[in-house]
């Protein structure tokens, strides 16, 4: 059989790439590092995570990234094998060491006899001998790839911003301020319901660094980024705070489910959570905390902070750009480009956004190619899954009448987003208990989360065993 080419090391080629290998078809990996390569990566290994290491809740029955990751694992993920073995405490969520988790998934694709990983960068699409290729380039895609994929689909990807949070040394953090404790003290796996380091303030420390990320210097746009709109699950710091004074601290700096031990009878007006980012617990990320402030302002800023009055940072945040298709419009549901369709797309590239779902859209590019490279045609999963719930998203299943329009000079309609029940086609749920008592409020949507979430892995299940 001829090989698949990924082009693409990251969350969704590694992903892709693996799927593509256990199904018995043999594959070319291609990455640029290191010998090209982007703003946010380090290092040289597969399915590097550029930003925060948590790869979200890991709930199966009330959250929807949870879901993904239970259907991620009943397919035989490799980046969620990857990540189950490398998790570091983090409440209910699933974070991992980033080191050993990209190690261990570059390792096992080093390993497979099916994949040959070339490194160097790939710029052209129009190579004879590749008679199916999946381009998971994600979104530091390198600008010679994204010229080319502009010539094939005549449609050029959208640049925007996310950006990353700063990471500080555990031993520069002043604990007579600082505290463990997760929010209501919520233990999640490995967890121990003290996984987060809390830093309060008072009411005029809230106002005077609500002020100073709104003086700080930021970096300067350039004409063409400043109308592009930021992601909205990843604004800056400053931005959010330029919407509200109380802003943040209903957002990222909410002080509920947390008491200060240093000064039990205080209520904190806001707090700064902290979240372990390596196994050894020596660093921490600010939770929240993507800012486009300049290096030295971040360095100011941040020290207001109770409790980070003399922290070291050892990242300190940055801004990047993001590129993705018009997907609706230009991919068919099994992610190939309708005008070529032995060209298939993957990953952030195709307007998901996050680690898992880029690994999730990855997993089903590799499974749609091996398919049609085993003779068999490609079964997309229902949409009641969170795996179709999310190619829907991505390939137009549930993209409303003319939502997909491009206009000149106006921000695109299509835009990338995570996973979420709002994906999922609408369900009746139970509106009473097994007592006959009517839920109410929150409960209600508890309730028809729980039902989605039943449905879905009944029918991944049905999906699974027909493919
Ligand atoms: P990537 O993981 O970026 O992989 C793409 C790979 O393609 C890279 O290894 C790159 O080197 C390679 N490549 C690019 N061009 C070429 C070429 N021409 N030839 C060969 N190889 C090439 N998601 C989260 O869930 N949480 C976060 O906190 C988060 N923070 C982010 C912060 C930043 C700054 C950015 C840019 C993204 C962030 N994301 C975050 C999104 C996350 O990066 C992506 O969702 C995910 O990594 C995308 O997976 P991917 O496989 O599509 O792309």
């Amino acid at each position: 059989i001829d090989p698949v080419h990924v082009i693409g090391g990251g969350l969704a080629g590694a992903e892709a790439a693996w799927v593509l290998a256990r199904a018995g078809v043999p594959v070319v990996l291609h990455e640029m590092r290191p010998i090209r390569g982007t703003e946010a990566h380090q290092t040289d290994r597969l399915a590097e995570l550029v930003c925060s290491n948590s790869l979200r809740s890991d709930d199966p029955d009330t959250n929807a990234v949870g879901v993904l990751h239970a259907e991620l694992r009943a397919c035989g993920s490799l980046v969620m094998r990857a990540a189950d073995a490398n998790q570091v405490p983090a409440g209910g969520a699933l974070a991992v060491d980033r080191d050993a988790f990209a190690a261990m998934v570059t390792a096992a694709l080093e390993a497979h006899p099916g994949i040959e990983i070339r490194r160097g960068e790939v710029v052209g699409l129009d190579d004879p001998s590749w008679t199916s290729t999946i381009v998971a380039t994600g979104p530091l895609t390198s600008s010679a790839l994204a010229e080319e994929i502009g010539r094939l689909t005549g449609a050029a990807g959208l640049a925007f911003f996310d950006a990353i949070a700063p990471i500080v040394h555990f031993d520069s953090i002043d604990m007579s301020r600082a505290w463990m404790q997760s929010r209501y003290d919520k233990a999640g796996p490995g967890g121990t319901g003290a996984d987060y380091l809390n830093c309060p303030m008072n009411r005029e420390e809230y106002e005077a660094f609500v002020d100073a990320l709104i003086a700080g210097d930021k970096v300067s746009f350039k004409e063409w980024e400043a109308t592009t709109p930021y992601f909205d699950g990843c604004l800056p710091i400053e931005v959010m705070a330029e919407r509200g004074r109380e802003t943040l601290r209903h957002g990222p700096m909410k002080p509920v489910g947390l008491t200060d031990p240093h000064h039990p009878d205080v209520k904190s007006h806001a707090i700064v959570q902290l979240r372990q980012d390596n196994a050894f617990g020596t660093l921490w990320n600010l939770v929240g905390f993507q800012t486009k402030l300049k290096h030295g302002e971040q360095v100011r800023v941040f020290r207001m902070i109770p409790g980070l009055e003399k922290a070291e940072f050892a990242r300190l945040g940055g801004l990047h750009r993001n590129t993705y298709l018009d997907s609706p419009k230009l991919l068919d549901a099994t992610l190939a480009l309708r005008s070529r369709p032995s060209l298939r797309f993957a990953g952030q590239i195709t307007g998901c956004e996050g680690y898992v779902e880029s690994a999730a859209i990855g997993h089903l590019a590799g499974r749609f190619a091996a398919a049609e490279r085993l003779g068999r045609t490609p079964l997309p999963p229902p949409p009641t899954t969170a795996m179709g719930a999310l190619l829907g998203h991505i390939t137009g299943g549930h993209v409303a009448e003319g939502e997909a329009e491009i206009e000149p000079g106006k921000p695109r309609a299509f835009q990338p987003m995570n996973v979420n029940f709002g994906l999922f086609p609408p369900i009746v749920a139970p509106k009473v208990d097994a007592d006959g008592r009517r839920y109410k409020g929150t409960e209600k949507t508890q309730v028809k989360k729980r039902a989605m979430a039943a449905r879905a892995r009944v029918d991944l299940a049905a999906w699974a065993a027909a493919d």
